[in-house]
């Protein structure tokens, strides 16, 4: 057996900095066929359990190994509808990958030694879309003249829009902004999720039948209500998390403070990067400050970078967090490349006050230093602030990428939708079914900031509670 790990091919950091390119290019067929033989097909495999939808991880490996590709891609597809997308994005190190045997025990996270899952499923998923395989569908007569309503088009709705859709029931999104994909298309830069890989997932549902309806917030322009009452028999809402928090220090409204949702979305969404020829402006500055630890703060510092380079400004771009790197939420493999691409990490440091110029706009930010304490409720070491140990750090533009909050546009106007204290929806856990009768939740909205995959098993939970009733 090949005990080290095939490594997968990336672009060198210097070149990737100057463009939005994907960084991975994934693995060949030979590479793939042996990162999968290292797979010790366990009797009982401790990897399955830690996948969110339950992938079967041990078969698809082994069908990789007897170059079986196409059984690979269905079988992962049985359980997961966006395998190029999770292949690409899913935290495997704390997900399937850690559960594996080969992993060390007492880490946070899977050892580097343990099977590269993720890439593995990624090679399948990509086969399936070069070949445009099409998974058997599952079309229930008895189900074809129900119509079920989507409300959002992040994972979670799209993963519901798909599981309705293959058994036959008709399916409409309803989306808010202008493109569908939630986080998927306005968060996660195209250098780790290239556009042309979520489009193909989309025109796939499409074919499947599902109408999709942009620029249509529920809530305002049609009440849930009224989705009920107008022929759709059920509702699911995958409303996500897309409200930012903020740090609730002085300074915050200053001119170039953005929240990363904010600059994220101007980027990916809005081509920012492309201004004047977009009609979107970004101000890029020289020292950007990024303040949080987890996917959104790396993914908002290495956008921040490369818009640095291709502006021609010497890139200077700096994390900082209040923690250690080990108590870092973002995925490993992100913190590695944002080190790799040249961003500072300035860690144990809590962000105090931005102080701006005459103009209003940001000049520095004041800190304190932080040591680290006991564990808080999400296990994690606690910073603890030292007193008097106070500096500055200049910052022309800030990004504040300390967490997002359910999304309250649709919960604020329907007050038959139970929330808990943040605003998330209160579901019953067997079936997703939300306080109100044929209305069914999944994903951020949920239980607040996840996974993609964690929201597409919640949306898997809802779609079967919702194909049991109606097929009753
Ligand atoms: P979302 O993706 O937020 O989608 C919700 C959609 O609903 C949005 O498009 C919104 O416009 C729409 N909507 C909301 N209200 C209405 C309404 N009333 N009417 C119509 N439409 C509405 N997870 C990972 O697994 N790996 C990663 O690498 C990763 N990186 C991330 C990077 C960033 C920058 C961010 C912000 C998150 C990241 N995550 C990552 C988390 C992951 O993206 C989310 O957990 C996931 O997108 C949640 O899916 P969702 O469908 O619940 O919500
Ligand atoms: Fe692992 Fe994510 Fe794939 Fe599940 S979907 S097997 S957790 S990489």
């Amino acid at each position: 057996m090949i005990k080290q790990p095939i490594k997968i091919k990336e672009l060198a950091s210097s070149e990737r900095i100057t463009n939005f390119s994907e960084v991975i290019s994934g693995y060949t067929e030979e590479e793939a066929i042996k990162e999968a033989k290292r797979c010790l097909q366990c009797k009982n495999p401790t990897c399955i359990p830690g996948c969110p939808v339950g992938i079967d991880i041990k078969k698809f490996i082994y069908q990789i190994t007897e170059k079986d590709y196409k059984g690979a891609y269905f079988t992962i597809r049985e359980k997961n509808n966006l395998p190029s997308i999770c292949g690409r994005v899913c935290p495997a190190e704390y997900q399937c990958r850690k559960s594996c045997v080969m992993s060390k025990k007492g880490l946070p996270f899977a050892s580097s030694e343990v099977i590269n899952i993720h890439f593995l499923e990624r090679f399948a998923g990509d086969y399936g879309m070069k070949k445009n395989l099409v998974a058997p569908s599952n079309k229930d007569k008895k189900l074809s003249h129900f119509k079920v309503a989507v409300v959002g088009s992040g994972p979670a709705g799209l993963c519901a829009a798909g599981e309705l859709a293959r058994v036959g029931i008709k399916l409409v999104i309803f989306e808010s902004l202008h493109r569908p994909g939630g986080v998927l298309r306005y968060g996660i830069p195209s250098f780790r999720l290239p556009r042309d890989i979520l489009d193909f997932e989309i025109d796939y549902l499409k074919e499947l039948g599902v109408e999709i309806v942009t620029n249509f917030i529920i809530g305002r322009l049609k009440a849930l209500e009224e989705l009920l009452t107008e022929g759709f028999s059920a509702v699911f809402l995958g409303l996500g998390a897309g409200t930012p928090a903020f740090l609730g220090i002085p300074g915050e409204n200053l001119c170039n403070v953005y929240s990363a949702n904010e600059f994220l979305t101007r980027v990916n969404l809005m081509s920012a990067y492309k201004f004047p020829e977009y009609h979107t402006p970004i101000n890029i500055g020289k020292h950007v400050i990024v303040i949080g630890g987890g996917n959104t703060a790396m993914d908002a510092a290495r956008v921040a970078l490369r818009l640095q380079k291709i502006n021609g400004i010497s890139p200077h771009t700096t994390i900082l967090y209040r923690r250690t790197e080990v108590e870092m939420p973002a995925r490993r493999l992100e913190i590695d490349h944002a080190k790799e691409e040249g961003i500072k990490f300035d860690l144990l440091v809590q962000p105090q006050e931005l102080l701006g110029d005459e103009g209003g706009y940001v000049q520095k930010i004041k800190c304190l230093k932080c040591s680290l304490g006991e564990a808080d409720s999400s296990g994690r070491k606690r910073s603890v602030p030292i007193e008097g140990s106070d500096f500055e750090v200049d910052c022309d533009l800030a990004i504040i990428a300390i967490g997002l909050k359910a999304n309250k546009i649709l919960t604020s106007v329907t007050p038959a939708l139970e929330t808990d204290n943040y605003g998330d929806l209160i579901v019953s856990p067997e079936t997703m079914q939300t306080s109100v009768n044929r209305v069914y939740a999944g994903g951020d909205i949920v239980g607040g900031e996840g996974t993609v995959i964690e929201a597409m098993g919640m949306a898997k939970k809802a779609s079967q509670a919702i194909i049991d009733c109606l097929s009753k």
